[in-house]
This record gives C-alpha cells, structure tokens and sequence, in this order.
C-alpha cells in the first residue's frame, strides 16, 4: 500500500522568508508519513507519502494547521490543489481484465492496482472522492468474478404436486380472448374480467394476510426522488432499468407554441423540438415501493410502542425497463404489486417473517390451492458485497415460486411470484429511522398481483366453475367482456 500525493497551496503572497519558521512547525506536527514541502512562487508545494493513513488525510489535516500557521504571519491560504496523487493497493483477487474510473487511470500488475489522479481541485480531496474511487476498484474487480453466474438458490420447502386444470398459457389465451391488450412496451390494459381476476388476488392478498398481520395501507407519490434512490442504491443498482421522469422546463404556451403547431401540422411529435422544453429528469417513476416508505420515515424516531412498524402500499404500479425474456403478463415493464415493509428489532422481524410465510402459505395451500414452493435466495452480488452470509438465519431473501404447466418441464418451469426480504440495518441507517432504545431493521414483501394471476390461471384454468371453491369465495363469476363487432 503507498499513497504518494503531490499538491500545492496556494497562498496570499511569496512567503520565503517563514522558511525555517515553516520547518520549524511543521517537525512540530505528528505526521506518519513522509513529508516534503518546498516554496514555488507564491505556492506551498507538498509531497506526502505514506504507507498508513492515505495520504489526502494527511493533506487536509496538515492543510488545517498551515492555515493557522500562515494566519499567525499575515499570510492567506487560498485553497489546496491536487496536482499529482498515485496510489498502490494491493487488493484480493487478480483483475480478469482491465477496468476503467473516471477521474483516474489504472493499471494493475497481479494483484497490485496503480491510480493515478492528476490535477483536482480541494472539493476532491474535501468529498472523498478518492477513497469512493479505490472502492470502485475494488467492486469492478469483484464484480468481474461473478459475471455471468447464478444467485445462490437454496429450496426451503415445496408442496405436493397437484394436478393442473389445463396446459395453456394464461397470457396467450387471455390475448385470444381480447382479455389483456398490449399498450406500448410491456404495459398491458386488462379488460373487465382480466381486471377482477387481478383485483381478486389483491383482495386475497389484503383480507388474508395483510391486515390480519396488522399492517396498515399508506398512500404515496408515483415519482421517487433520486435523493431517495441513492439512499437505496437503486439509482446505482438499477440505472438501466428505471422510467426516468422529466419536468417541462415551462408551463406557459408561448413556450410550447412550437411543439404544438409541429404537431399540428405534422401529427406527430418533433423529437428534438419536444427535448428542448424538457428539463433533465429529477426523478423516475416507482420501481418498488419501499424507497418512497423510507423516505417518508428518514430522520424520523419511532416510539418503543408502535414497534414492529407494519406498513403497505397497493397505491402505485411499479415500472421497470426489462431487458429480454418479457412474456405475456409475467415479466412486464408495467406490474401491480403490494408492498409490504416491516421495521423493528431483529426479534421482531423474525417473528413477522414467521407469520408471513404462514400466511402466505395459507393463501397457496388453502385458497389458490397451488403448486408453490419457497427458496432461500441471494443475488450474487449480494453475497459479493458480504451484505447477506448464506449461514445468515435472518437476513436475505425468500423467493416464492409456482409452477407453470403450461411450459412442460416440472424440474424447472417455476416462476418467482413474490419474495420476503430482511435487509438488516441497510435502510433505517441510509434514512436515519430510530427508535428510543433498540437497534432497527427492517424488511420489505412483494407480492405480484400479475404473477400470482399467472400462477393461478396457469394451474386452475380460466373457466369459474373449474376453480377452487375457497377462490370462488372471492370471484365466482367474471364480468361479461364487451362485444366488439
Ligand atoms: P426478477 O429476478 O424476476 O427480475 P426481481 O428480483 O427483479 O425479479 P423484485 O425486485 O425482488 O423482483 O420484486 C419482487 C416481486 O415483484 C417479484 O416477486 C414479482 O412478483 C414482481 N416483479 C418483479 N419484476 C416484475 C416484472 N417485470 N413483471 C411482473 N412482476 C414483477
Ligand atoms: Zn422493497
Ligand atoms: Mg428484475
């Protein structure tokens, strides 16, 4: 490890004369490091190189006390520049190729990574860029290891196998009947029968599990701000996935006036005419519903009493540009989910997560009487980052899944339909949620009302009188779809 960091100050005046008054001082000071300074002009020059502390630490500490030194003789600091900083790690695994930082340049020899930064002003040493730019580093090589591989996947429990109504495809069939129509990129409009079904698993969802469990329905924007997002680390996590949101630079028609006629005339819209009255966007729209929760809680402490904190949100779709692999209604960029986040003591959440998974259980088993099983999950960059440990009995992810007849192969056709996280202290630290006296976790389900459609249709077939009674309970009959002629 060397940090070997080249920066000048810059000061109000030539100062030759404070030179041996300088050294003096500066011998005085308890630096770990090796020091050399020399005057150029009316600028204090700094090499410091360390092999400790880095040395853009000892920088601003030294920076700190020349400023009073400098003040006592009637000389102005005016700022620290970095004119040359290079920095040696050595970090785990060998880099499978090179990598690329902005601000820097890498080289790597084995195991060793050479960064170079030349020519920054004091907000980058002020703002830990540098320290951000050696954890890039690291995370770049790490991620390299676990391209390409699969999240650790460990089944917990999986129910009888159960004979399927039919073997079609509930989204293809759904489509012949004029039931869902696709509205642009995987956004679908549901028809009144496709829409009960949907608003029955919602009501399901609700009655059976969420409220008896005591949780209680908020309500919250559609947009969420990138503040919030980088909190969570989705803005970084999900950058490529998320419908951003623009603002109009104006509201006034005079702005707009062109846009307007264009459209007129052409009827259609002019791109670049449209781009000019946008401002860049602030905001996307909702990919999950937790960071919105989150951020209506940051800073917030919780009295002892109201613990567990049990909230939901079935208030805005989530939106998510997806890749490949879109399919009829079970991966789309549009979906309906509710939202369910719990905050408290480990205790505490152990025990909700208990009390979901039996809940949960008793929808699959006893109402949509499904073919479902649970599995331990973590996506591997998790277990990369050491936020979730496998062994871990708490933290971490189950997934839900149900098997789709429709797509043949018992051993593998199984589609995720909701999940159950614990993240640990991960949120009510990045938002700052407190309570009086214990240390807070918190934990977000979601539950996909498409999917669990999917699952159901795809296992119980479209026609009522074919479905599980305790079903029928809730939707017994569909609405009549419209005749078209
Ligand atoms: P996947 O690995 O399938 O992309 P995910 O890990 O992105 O899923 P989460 O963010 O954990 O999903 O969201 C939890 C739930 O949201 C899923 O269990 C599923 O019910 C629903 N969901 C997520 N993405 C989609 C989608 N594109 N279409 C429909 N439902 C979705
Ligand atoms: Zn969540
Ligand atoms: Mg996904």
């Amino acid at each position: 490890m060397k940090f070997d960091l080249t920066c000048s100050i810059a000061l109000s005046r030539e100062a030759d004369e404070l030179k041996e008054e300088l050294d003096k001082f500066l011998n005085k000071l308890e630096i770990d490091a090796e020091l050399k300074w020399e005057f150029r002009g009316d600028k204090l020059l700094m090499r410091i190189i360390s092999d400790k502390r880095r040395s853009h630490e000892w920088a601003l500490r030294i920076y700190k006390q020349l400023s009073i030194f400098f003040g006592k003789h009637k000389v102005g600091v005016r700022g620290i520049h970095l004119d040359e900083y290079e920095i040696e790690i050595e970090i785990e695994k060998e880099p499978l190729k090179e990598i690329s930082i902005p601000f820097a340049s890498i080289k790597f020899e084995g195991k060793i990574v050479k960064i170079r930064i030349v020519d920054k002003e004091e907000e980058f040493l002020r703002e830990n860029y540098v320290d951000r730019i050696i954890r890039l580093v690291k995370e770049k090589v790490e991620a390299q290891y676990y391209e390409g591989k699969k999240e650790y996947w460990q089944l917990i429990w999986q129910s009888e196998e159960k004979k399927p109504v039919w073997n079609k495809d509930p989204s293809e069939e759904m489509q012949r009947r004029g039931w869902i129509k696709l509205l642009g990129k995987g956004k679908w409009f549901y028809f009144p029968p496709a829409a009960a079904i949907m608003r029955a698993m919602e009501e399901i969802a609700i009655k059976e599990v969420i409220l008896p469990l005591g949780f209680k329905e908020i309500i919250q924007p559609m947009h969420v701000a990138f503040d919030t997002w980088i909190k969570t680390g989705h803005l970084e996590g999900m950058a490529g996935e998320i419908y951003y949101v623009c603002e109009p630079k104006s509201r006034e028609a005079e702005e707009w006036e062109k846009f307007v006629d264009l459209l007129k005339i052409k009827r259609s819209v002019e791109e670049e005419e449209l781009m000019k009255n946008l401002k860049v966007p602030k905001a996307g729209v909702c990919y999950a519903q937790c960071p919105n929760i989150y951020s209506a809680l940051a800073g917030k402490t919780i009295a002892e009493e109201d613990l567990p904190l049990l909230l939901f949100d079935r208030s805005t779709p989530s939106d998510r540009y997806e890749a490949g692999g879109k399919h009829g209604i079970e991966r789309v960029d549009e979906f309906h989910r509710i939202e369910i986040v719990y905050i408290g003591t480990k205790e505490q959440l152990l025990d909700i997560k208990e009390k979901l998974i039996d809940k949960y259980k008793h929808v699959f088993d006893n109402i949509l009487d499904l073919e479902w099983r649970m599995a331990k999950v973590t996506p591997f960059y998790l277990q990369q980052a050491g936020l979730f440990e496998e062994e871990d009995e708490i933290k971490g992810t189950i997934d839900f899944e149900a098997y789709l007849p429709y797509k043949g192969d018992r051993s593998k056709e199984w589609l995720e339909i909701q999940n159950i996280s614990i993240v640990g202290d991960k949120y009510t630290k990045a938002f700052n949620i407190k309570s009086q006296h214990s240390q807070l976790w918190s934990g977000c389900s979601g539950i996909g009302l498409e999917r669990w459609m999917v699952a159901f249709l795809a296992q119980k077939g479209m026609k009522p009188e074919k479905w599980p009674p305790s079903f029928k309970k809730y939707l017994s009959t569909l609405p009549d779809m419209p005749t078209f002629l």
